[in-house]
């Protein structure tokens, strides 16, 4: 008998295939070209895809769900991540994987995947870019695992928008390969070895530094309990709701099918009240 995966996430009402959820995104296969490790703590995916229609891939801050597992009789396994870059021209995708200790479904599917493996996704889903109006200035806190977030929205900086970006990773690699487009100052926040990822807090701490935080459009995203005390201490501190764009991307101890369990279930409780996707607040789930 098939064993049976804790890994894959039942979808009992059919929730996730309707379009509230969808949203026009589309189920496509990438085909691995290759996998190099750019630097120790990142594995760099490209791969080929046929998209119907190219242009939703395009703007930065694009995810997609892949599934990394596939058991049988029951719904894929599948983790968010981002596409790092595309190239309409060659149709690839750039996906980076953050390495970590962790025996989990990424990770495993990381160490078996080869040139020619395909890799199913679901996507692109937009997300969040922070572009404030007038004299605002955008702030953006990343850890790692949102690095490939922050280089794709680097890359297609407005001229004339003014930012700074506070980078928390173990790689100074990673932070010197960001784009640094006209009136963006980086702050790389180097995390020495033996601190683990999720636990050195220096994101939280860049936000409660950040002078006249409501002169601010944030977006952050970064181990989620970490990044729920940021959003509290920002919203605090006068940062009004519609500037403020925080994502726990992952959470410390914690395997991203339980939370997704948590998404589906508040989900499907704000639909039965006739609410929509953009209604649930992610960072405000009980996990
Ligand atoms: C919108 C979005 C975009 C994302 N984009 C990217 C991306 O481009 N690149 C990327 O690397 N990640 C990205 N992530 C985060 C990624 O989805 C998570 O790290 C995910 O948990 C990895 O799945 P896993 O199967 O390896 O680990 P899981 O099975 O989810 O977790 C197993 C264990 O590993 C730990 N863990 C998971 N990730 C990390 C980590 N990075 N460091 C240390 N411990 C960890 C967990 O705390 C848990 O204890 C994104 C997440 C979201 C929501």
């Amino acid at each position: 008998m098939a064993r049976i995966s804790t890994e894959s996430v039942e979808d009992r009402s059919g929730i996730l295939e309707e379009e509230d959820h969808m949203r026009g995104m589309e189920r496509i296969g990438m085909e691995v070209i290759s996998i190099s490790r750019p630097f120790a703590s990142v594995a760099r995916v490209t791969g080929r895809i046929a998209p119907a229609d190219p242009a939703p891939w395009m703007p930065p801050n694009q995810a997609v769900r892949i599934a990394v597992g596939e058991p049988e009789g029951q719904r894929p396994v599948v983790r968010v991540y981002t596409i790092r870059a595309f190239d309409p021209l060659r149709s690839e995708v750039e996906i980076d994987f953050v390495i970590h200790e962790d025996d989990s479904p990424a990770m495993r599917w990381l160490k078996a995947a080869r040139p020619g493996t395909v890799l199913p996704m679901i996507g692109p889903r937009q997300h969040f870019i922070p572009l404030p109006s007038g004299d605002r200035r955008a702030a953006i806190f990343a850890d790692e695992t949102a690095i490939p977030a922050v280089y794709a929205i680097l890359k297609a900086w407005p001229a004339g928008l003014k930012g700074s970006a506070w980078i928390e990773t173990p790689d100074r690699g990673a932070f010197d390969e960001l784009p640094r487009p006209d009136g963006v100052d980086l702050h790389l926040i180097l995390r020495p070895a033996g601190v683990a990822a999720g636990t050195a807090q220096s994101l939280l701490q860049a936000a409660t530094a950040l002078p006249d935080p409501h002169n601010w459009t944030v977006w952050a995203a970064g181990e989620r309990v970490e990044m729920r005390d940021l959003r509290n201490h920002l919203r605090k501190a006068g940062v009004a709701r519609a500037d403020l764009q925080v994502l726990g991307y992952w959470k410390k101890g914690m395997s991203s099918s339980d939370l997704d369990r948590a998404r589906l279930a508040e989900y499907e409780a704000l639909r039965a009240r006739g609410l929509t996707l953009e209604t649930l607040g992610d960072i405000d789930l009980p996990v």
